[in-house]
């Protein structure tokens, strides 16, 4: 038997047809630690927590299960382990308030009643040096208790950037406790040259970016909150600005809604022409509701995958990068319900168990200050990344939505020699 480990070296395999895997077949058993098998247009694409491996028919039942042989393989050469976690994940809201006021950012509490730019948000706060302090008390304990020797921070807030002095001072101090290095969610409106060189000079090396769509729908979308302005150009004009002042790499992220999804294909050109594309990592995301009111009629059926599997392939055509699928991962915050590697921090030292709810009153599983409140007091606070997140469709339909557009992606990556 071969097994062709595409993380590793790219063997020719031969190719058969699975015989009887028809869509009445019933479904295979899940397989252990997140691993996925998807049936690619000419071979099978395992995905494991240790990479992706490339499978002929001869190693998958009928019904699209491993045979043992197979499985026993894969385990042996690594592809079930998951790797180490060295580095503690932090995440700090430098800054709870946020200059745009898109209507279906997971921190509104509602819709805008009066229809323009301002939907009520979470309370405000700002991170201050006593904050800090707290914080990196805090951080120093639990990552001796978890036995972590790095220190991953997330920006993030609101808008990170409305308290640049925050995020100067946190990394700054983080390096103290620990090897910091940083990443940052950010709206780029208030991104200058000169804050990325000293952001970068502190350890940040890449900053995620949305675009609601092409330029007039996303001026139309995330706009200014105080007067409702474009923010188009003023976006790229600061990533690229940064890009010349420092080596931060950059990941794009497209919301994909109603009122973007014809726009999108214009957007990939765009971006491609203002920056530059070996630098950024293009990432395409159906907006969803927590909750807030926010109406997006697109299904993941119909055209969505192909149109997602269209864009993928632009922008890999156009020298972006395009992550490449994985196992189905637990998420190292909100994923262990005793914040052993890692935590989400709001601005005025309050404990979230996830981004979604940091803010939020009600939400708090404990302060810097005092730690974790017991178990059996955060049980039902203790929600995970996308529970929140509200579908018109079964979690199924979700998940074959995904598994689809992977699969395009992986089979794409293949034929033109990336993988
Ligand atoms: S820029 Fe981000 S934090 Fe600000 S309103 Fe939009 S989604 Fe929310």
């Amino acid at each position: 038997m071969s097994i062709d480990q595409a993380v590793n070296v790219g063997l020719p395999v031969t190719i058969g047809r699975a015989p009887g895997s028809g869509p009445g077949a019933p479904a295979p058993a899940p397989l252990p630690s997140g691993a996925r098998l998807l049936k690619g247009e000419r071979n099978w694409w395992f995905l494991g927590p240790g990479g992706v491996a490339r499978l002929h028919d001869r190693h998958v039942t009928p019904e699209g299960a491993l045979l043992p042989d197979a499985e026993r393989r894969l385990h042996e050469s690594g592809m079930f382990t998951t790797g180490r976690i060295s580095a503690y994940a932090l995440t700090v809201l430098t800054s709870t308030h946020c200059n745009l006021g898109c209507g279906y950012c997971f921190q509104n509490t509602a819709q805008d009643q009066a229809g323009g730019s301002r939907p009520p948000r979470i309370g405000r706060s700002r991170l201050t040096s006593d904050t800090i302090t707290e914080i990196l008390g805090f951080t120093e304990r639990q990552m001796a208790a978890g036995g972590l020797e790095k220190l991953r921070v997330l920006l993030f807030g609101g808008e990170p950037l409305l308290n640049p002095r925050g995020c100067l001072e946190l990394l700054e101090r983080a390096a103290d406790i620990a090897p910091t290095s940083a990443w940052m969610i950010s709206n780029a409106t208030l991104l200058t040259p000169s804050l990325a060189r000293r952001l970068a000079g502190l350890g940040l090396t890449s900053v995620q970016v949305t675009f609601d769509g092409d330029r007039s729908d996303h001026d139309r979308i995330r706009v200014g909150r105080a007067d409702g302005g474009a923010t188009f150009d003023r976006i790229v004009g600061n990533i690229a600005g940064a890009c010349g002042a420092t080596e931060l790499q950059w990941t794009l992220r497209v919301n994909v809604s109603q009122e973007t999804f014809h726009g999108v294909d214009a957007l990939i050109d765009r971006l491609a022409g203002a920056l530059d594309p070996a630098r950024c990592t293009l990432y395409f995301a159906r907006i969803g509701d927590v909750g807030v009111g926010y109406a997006n009629s697109l299904l993941h059926t119909g055209e969505l995958p192909a149109a997602f599997s269209r864009w993928q392939r632009r922008a890999l055509d156009l020298g972006f990068t395009v992550s490449r699928p994985g196992a189905r991962k637990t998420c190292v915050t909100c994923g262990h319900t005793d914040g052993r590697y890692g935590a989400v921090v709001s601005a005025d030292g309050t404990l979230a168990s996830c981004w979604e709810t940091a803010g939020k009153p009600d939400w708090e599983v404990g302060t810097v200050a005092d730690g974790y409140l017991p178990g059996e007091r955060t049980r039902d606070r203790w929600i995970a990344c996308q529970d929140l997140y509200r579908y018109d469709e079964d979690a199924r339909t979700l998940a074959r939505f995904r598994d689809r557009v992977d699969t395009a992606l992986l089979d794409y990556l293949h034929e033109t020699g990336r993988l």
